[in-house]
């Protein structure tokens, strides 16, 4: 089976050839509205036809969680059962949807609980799409852009699945479609330097994070195995390229684990690492996943961003949405396949 979404509307009008024009159109139109077939306006017979080789709808939703705080955790299904997580986030300034790339995540992160039973598989451009499209549609009229920013920063690495998120950003931007400004698009990595470099030529003015959560190599690689292939100092280098090539502020994204990376060396060292680059450190206070990892208080968080500050490294502490509903990465996804075992 063919995913209808995986096209963009030239691809689209190529693929469906046998059917007038306007068709092809009007099947864009139904999957950015995250329609089924049956909720569009295609004649039955053209229905019929495309069922038999295409899903227009390749994910549903299958549980929504609710916070008090107005963020909507989604279990997403996928066409063949798999499950992936999207956060809904009601932010005054625009809303963000937060998304995965990939069926869990091979990088194993100890942090992490979308890491906890490896990768399953990789998203594809469209499924990605759709999973936008499903849940713009669950949050105001499906024919109106009901977000603003859009985050890669649920279940997977995208530079994991580095094709898909490509063809995918180009999806999410077009202007036939939901017309997102790169601007408003975040994509996190662990740090696969060579995708960094890679990524850096294709000029995407989107904003680039950088899940670094240690200043030494040595405890990095306690916490992450990526830490293996690369160095900080190899990231960082890579980070002055991307800077350079693109103009546009990095950010870190520094989980603060308690006695694990909260010590004041750690400020210095970050003070060294991110001097003379443009970019700033989006502290974060671990939502501990039941492993052996410890978070520090808020108060301790607002401390060392006050250090950061003072020392003059640009640094906000991240707020927190949505942690009474199992909030952070792949939590829900894991909790409901233990339920299931
Ligand atoms: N693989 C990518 C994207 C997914 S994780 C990456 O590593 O960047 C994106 C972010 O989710 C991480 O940087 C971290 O900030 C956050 N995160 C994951 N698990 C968390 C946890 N238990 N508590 C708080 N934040 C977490």
């Amino acid at each position: 089976m063919k995913i209808l979404s995986d096209f963009n509307l030239n691809e689209l009008t190529l693929e469906l050839a046998n059917y007038p024009k306007f068709r092809a159109k009007q099947v864009f139109d139904a999957i950015i509205q995250g329609k089924d077939y049956f909720e569009t306006t295609l004649p039955k017979q053209m229905q019929g036809e495309l069922k038999q080789n295409y899903l227009i709808k390749p994910l549903e939703i299958f549980k929504v969680l609710k916070s008090k705080d107005g963020t909507k955790k989604y279990l997403l299904k996928l066409y063949d059962n798999n499950l992936v997580e999207c956060v809904f986030l009601k932010q005054d300034y625009g809303n963000t949807i937060c998304m995965s790339t990939q069926v869990g995540c091979r990088m194993g992160c100890k942090f992490c609980a979308s890491t906890l039973n490896g990768r399953i598989r990789d998203l594809t451009a469209g499924e990605m799409l759709s999973t936008i499209a499903v849940v713009n549609a669950d949050n105001g009229k499906r024919t109106e852009r009901n977000f603003t920013n859009i985050v890669l920063m649920g279940s997977g690495e995208p530079f994991d699945n580095y094709e898909n998120v490509v063809k995918w950003l180009e999806l999410i931007t077009d202007k036939n479609g939901f017309n997102v400004s790169e601007r408003n698009i975040s994509l996190s990595t662990c740090g696969l330097v060579d995708k960094i470099y890679e990524f850096s030529k294709l000029n995407f003015n989107i904003t680039l994070c950088i899940s670094l959560h240690s200043t030494t190599d040595e405890v990095r690689k306690t916490i992450m195995p990526i830490s293996n292939a690369y160095s900080i100092d190899e990231i960082v280098k890579a980070l002055h390229h991307y800077v350079k090539e693109n103009n546009r502020r990095v950010v870190f994204e520094y989980c603060l684990i308690k006695d694990v990376n909260n010590q004041d060396a750690d400020i210095e060292r970050l003070k060294k690492l991110t001097k003379g680059l443009l970019c700033h450190v989006n502290v974060i206070c671990l939502n501990p996943n039941g492993g052996s990892l410890k978070a520090t208080t808020r108060q301790e968080a607002i401390e060392f961003v006050n250090k950061l500050n003072s020392v003059g490294v640009s640094a906000t502490l991240r707020r927190s949405q949505g942690s009474d509903i199992e909030g952070a990465c792949g939590m829900l996804r894991a909790k409901t396949l233990n339920e299931k075992c």
